[in-house]
């Protein structure tokens, strides 16, 4: 018998229908002789609609009382979910984080798992039941308080289970059926990769690939669980994550897709005086604004003027907050000005076999060259290239770049609902 942790975003849970459907999936998975363990998130824009109340209340609401609102999106599903499965005549019991034993750090609004106990949910399933997890939420020692992992944290969640329970596969369901070599959307020639390894999906998600997050990639990373991304909307097999532990068999795929994204924008210090220590106190100051920036280009000074340009790229929405810290430091840094530029767009190439092989670079060049788009930063990491370029240009360069590295599938992708969660 299989013990299987099965996640179902919100938009596989909007509705009341779409609730019985997922409880007939879990109960199929069951029938089938599995153990099953579900987490779900809240039910379509729920916790959206709960922040934006809570900021019709109050422009900031305090961390403790928005996790505590925010974590009753998940009880609601997950405890439909489990009448649900009590209707088709099994036995289901809900669990939210704290009973299912999800010890957090105590950063409310983007805890940390410090270490999980499912005695519950263990107990659970070896009465036969299905034990369905409220996502995304978990519990902090110390202070006794609800916590919850960030947003899209359930994905986190139905990976630290699997961990924890010795899951032989954690199936996240969502509203593709797997992961593309490009969002299909901005490429619709785009084809679903049968396996990729957790190293490119790694790069992936943090070059703006939307399907899984960050987090959870880096858990299953780190603990050797295996993702299987799958749609909650058809029974197509899905992309399997992988933790490829050098034994070679992920070597052909060279390529394993091209990210997009639009969601940074770029600040660029001018005239900076260019001599040691400015770069190192400008990235202080930004650093302490706890903002995650990405690439860094500095220019060559010109030799009259001995001032040279810094400009990186950031979450456009941490550009005031960075903007006015750094202006707040103007004349110590001794800077001239500051620009921001929010029409830019993040484009990467990521496969681990590049690697192995040379002249990618020029060949993504030179397909941005074909195509008219012009690249204004470039940065490298041992399996990605990202390029910046106009954010106008975002969909021609990214399928232009799909075009040239063969990726591009002989169908075109099936979206089934408009978030790609
Ligand atoms: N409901 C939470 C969110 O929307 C967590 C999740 O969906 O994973 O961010
Ligand atoms: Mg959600």
């Amino acid at each position: 018998m299989a013990l299987i942790v099965q996640k179902y975003g919100g938009s596989s849970v909007a509705d009341a229908p779409s609730i019985r459907r997922v409880a007939q999936r879990i109960v199929d998975t069951h029938k089938a002789g599995n153990e099953v363990v579900v987490v779900v998130s809240a039910m379509g824009d729920t916790t959206d609609e709960l922040v934006d109340l809570a900021k019709q209340v109050v422009p900031l609401p305090a961390g403790r009382e928005l996790d505590m609102l925010l974590t009753a999106g998940e009880r609601i599903s997950m405890s439909l979910l489990a009448m649900a499965i009590r209707e088709l005549g099994f036995e289901a019991r809900s669990y939210t984080g704290s009973q299912a034993g999800m010890a957090t750090d105590a950063r409310h609004g983007s805890a940390r798992i410090v270490e999980v106990n499912p005695t519950r949910i263990r107990e659970a399933i070896d009465s036969g039941a299905i034990a369905i997890v409220a996502g995304f939420q978990g519990f902090n020692r110390g202070t006794g308080d609800i916590t919850t992992l960030g947003r899209g944290g359930s994905d986190t969640t139905a990976v630290a289970l699997a961990a924890a329970l010795g899951a032989e596969v954690c199936e996240i369901y969502t509203d593709v059926d797997g992961v593309y070599t490009a969002d299909p959307r901005i490429v619709p020639s785009a084809k679903k990769l049968s396996v990729i390894t957790s190293e490119e999906m790694l790069e992936l998600a943090a070059a703006g690939a939307k399907v899984l997050y960050i987090r959870a990639v880096e858990y299953a990373r780190r603990h050797g669980v295996t993702i299987h991304v799958r749609s909650s909307f058809n029974s197509n097999e899905g992309t399997l994550v992988i933790n490829d532990d050098g034994e070679g068999n992920m070597e052909e795929a060279m390529i394993s897709g091209v990210a997009v994204d639009l969601s940074e924008g770029k600040i660029t210090v001018v005239g900076v005086p260019d001599v040691p220590g400015k770069a190192a106190e400008i990235f202080t100051h930004v650093a302490d604004t706890e903002t995650n920036i990405d690439m860094i280009v500095q220019n060559v000074s010109t030799v009259e003027t001995g001032l040279t340009d810094i400009s990186f790229t950031l979450p456009k929405a941490d550009g005031e907050k960075v903007m006015s810290a750094l202006l707040a430091k103007q004349d110590q840094i001794g800077f001239e000005s500051l620009l921001f530029d929010g029409e830019i767009a993040k484009i990467a190439l990521v496969g681990a076999g590049m690697r192995t092989s040379s002249g990618i670079s020029a060949k993504l060049f030179t397909a941005l060259f074909e195509a008219g788009v012009n690249i204004e930063m470039i940065s490298t990491s041992e399996i990605r290239i990202s390029v910046v370029t106009r954010a106008e240009f975002a969909k021609t360069a990214a399928r232009a770049i799909h075009t040239a590295f063969g990726l591009d599938g002989d169908e075109l992708a099936v979206v089934h609902a408009g978030t790609g969660r």
